[in-house]
């Protein structure tokens, strides 16, 4: 049996929920105050410490001395109507007999008002989140390394579920099978590292049990 690595925002529901925009736009809004800096200089310094850091908390832990739960209490208070219980989704993972682990870059307390809003919370084993990385950040292989252990995985049967290639790429490097939730951006099978792309966790369920992957 396949166990499960499944990243949390986008993933586990869809992008079109515009949970993920709120967040973004709280991450603006914390260095716009923070820094004291324009709503746009902010949103400049928040992309580059995404991409140059893995995240933008972690490059304002690096360069401004930010105290992550300031942070983090900042960026995940939002609102989550969007957000509905999930019956399919919920009945395939009640019924999956692997392990079922969020491994997500944000906070515990937010994967598990999520989890509740889906109505998952039973249906998932573990939440793996950036405080218990230390803050570092997928897609840093030592994160990877310290999931693999505390859960005992096995890389050749655990999947990666995640909406960001470059998650996934560590995952593959690592041996695991890589599964691309589709998004705006990346929709297209454009990477050797990622086995397949699906529509959405249930699909990806579904797919698992048939043995397309
Ligand atoms: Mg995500």
């Amino acid at each position: 049996m396949l166990d499960l690595l499944i990243d949390l925002d986008n993933t586990v529901y869809p992008e079109n929920t515009n949970i993920f925009k709120q967040i973004d736009f709280k991450m603006k809004s914390f260095i716009s105050k923070n820094l004291k800096v324009t709503l746009d200089e902010a949103y400049t310094i928040q992309k580059k410490y995404f991409i140059n850091n893995g995240t933008t908390l972690r490059g304002l832990m690096i360069y401004h001395d930010i105290q992550p739960e300031l942070f983090l209490n900042y960026v995940h208070d939002i609102d989550l109507s969007n957000i509905k219980n999930n019956n399919l989704l919920n009945k395939l993972l009640k019924n999956y007999k692997g392990k079922k682990i969020i491994f997500t870059n944000g906070s515990y307390n937010h994967a598990n008002n999520v989890l509740k809003k889906i109505g998952l919370s039973k249906n998932i084993d573990h939440i793996f989140d950036i405080i218990e990385a230390a803050y570092i950040p997928k897609p840093d292989i030592r994160t990877y390394q310290k999931v693999i252990k505390k859960y005992s995985l096995q890389p050749l049967t655990t999947i990666m579920i995640d909406d960001l290639p470059n998650n996934l790429k560590t995952a593959k490097d690592l041996g695991m099978k890589t599964v691309l939730i589709k998004n705006h951006i990346f929709n297209s099978k454009a990477y050797d590292y990622i086995d397949i792309i699906s529509s959405d966790l249930s699909d990806t369920i579904q797919k698992i049990n048939k043995g397309i992957i």
